[in-house]
């Protein structure tokens, strides 16, 4: 098979393969045989777990899944798990990993035994201005030895995995000396600790790494690579955050997750103004924006699987707006019960919660400050903004007093 597959072929050869292995039951015997004979990711490459089908084959496969009730067959890696890591670790993976890598996490990811994970990208000296960080990690055998320190790491004390972005190289310029690891997170070099967030959840923690160890065999690309593979792990983050915000929180929020607005119309019944005229403009602009953003992250998620694209930035820049705008409409539906808030129990006040965690899409995954320059440079085709350190190798680029000692060493 393969991307010439057209869809009946792919249904023919879904219906055949379903009725020699499909027994009704969705054990762990299913799932090896679904992900080794390629039907778990049928739109992956073939020797990576997946059969290259074009997405409208893929599609037609599905149909015949659906129509014998086995789990499988996802056409863009959305439907099998409802598992963003599929696309936050599958994407990198499958763009630059080395065939160890991906034997290793691939079929993990496909059959669901991942569990949570994280992104050790941002640190406290370098968040929108990321290429400038200063986590090292040192060649030691088979082994990078990591050091340094992480912020802002959403479920870092879930997870099993961390997506790691470190600084291998000194004496070049700050994008060339990063480099990617998928590290292991239960183990004694790292220490988690919880950040109280606005809303009172402790998603987020710092997390130290001292002499954490990651196999040089669980680098994604090639020493001092990091910065591109990071940028198909971002576009992904970011399609995601674009259709569906709080993608990799345990606890989403509810507005802008849809393209409908009963949470909206719903809203205005309670507080008894569906029949104001301005009430009613306001639902409508606001679902208004929700439909377009569906479709732009529909056009971001077609560009991402033909390659880089700077459409994600678009779609997660309008779902700030969207947030901040259904949650500020709930708010004020809401009334003056919209002025109590316990903060040990944040779930009791979902409308309240929402309007302060909807600065999840503003800041997190590249503020939206960031995208408007990406878009403006990337889209646009705008000059590029005063660059200081600009060929500069990282190890002469003024930093701040704390971090210098890791750039001497
Ligand atoms: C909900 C949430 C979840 C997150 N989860 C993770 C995670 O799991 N892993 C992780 O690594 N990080 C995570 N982050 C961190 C996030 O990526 C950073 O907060 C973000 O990149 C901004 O960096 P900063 O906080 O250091 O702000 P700064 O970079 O210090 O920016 C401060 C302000 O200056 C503006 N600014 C900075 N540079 C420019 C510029 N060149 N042009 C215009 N404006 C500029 C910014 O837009 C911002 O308003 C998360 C953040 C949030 C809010």
């Amino acid at each position: 098979m393969g991307k010439s597959t057209s869809p009946d072929a792919a249904r023919e050869a879904a219906r055949s393969w379903l009725s020699e292995h499909w027994k009704g039951v969705d054990d762990a015997a299913w799932r090896d045989a679904l992900v080794d004979a390629g039907w778990a990711a049928p739109t992956w490459p073939e020797g990576s777990y997946g059969l290259g089908l074009s997405k409208e084959a893929a599609r037609a496969a599905a149909e015949e899944f659906q129509g014998a009730a086995a789990p499988g067959a996802c056409v863009d890696l959305a439907s099998f798990h409802d598992d963003p890591w599929l696309r936050l670790l599958g994407n990198p993976l499958l763009a630059f990993g080395s065939p160890e890598i991906k034997r290793h996490f691939l079929p993990m990811l496909l059959k669901g035994g991942i569990g949570q994970n994280c992104l050790l990208y941002s640190e406290p000296g370098a968040g929108s201005d990321l290429a400038g960080l200063q986590t090292r990690a040192e060649f030691d055998g088979d082994e990078y030895v990591v050091n340094g320190q992480k912020i802002w790491t959403t479920n870092g004390r879930a997870a099993n995995y961390g997506l790691l972005l470190a600084r291998t190289g000194w004496d070049v310029p700050k994008h060339a000396g990063l480099t990617f690891f998928v590290i292991d997170m239960r183990q004694p070099g790292i220490e988690i600790r919880p950040i109280r967030q606005i809303t009172g959840d402790a998603e987020f923690n710092e997390v130290f790494l001292t002499d954490a160890r990651v196999p040089a065999a669980w680098m994604i690309g090639e020493p001092g690579q990091g910065w591109k593979v990071l940028q198909v792990a971002l576009a992904a983050e970011r399609s995601g955050m674009g259709s569906a915000s709080a993608s990799m929180s345990g606890t989403p929020i509810r507005t802008g997750l849809r393209d409908a607005a009963d949470d909206l119309i719903e809203a205005a019944r309670s507080a008894g103004r569906l029949d104001d005229p301005n009430v009613r403009q306001e639902i409508v602009k606001i679902l208004s924006w929700r439909l377009t953003n569906v479709w732009t992250g529909r056009r971001a998620a077609a560009e991402i699987r033909r390659g880089p694209s700077s459409l994600a930035s678009l779609g997660k820049l309008a779902m700030s707006r969207i947030l901040h705008s259904g949650a500020d409409f709930t708010y004020r539906m809401q009334g003056e019960q919209s002025l109590v808030y316990d903060y040990d129990k944040p779930l009791e006040h979902p409308v309240d919660r929402d309007l302060m965690f909807a600065f999840i899409n503003s800041i997190g995954g590249g503020s939206d400050q960031i995208q408007r320059n990406i878009i403006s440079e990337r889209v646009l085709g705008l000059p590029k903004g005063f660059e200081p350190d600009k060929g500069v190798p990282f190890r002469d680029v003024r930093k701040g007093a704390d971090t210098r000692s890791a750039s001497q060493a």
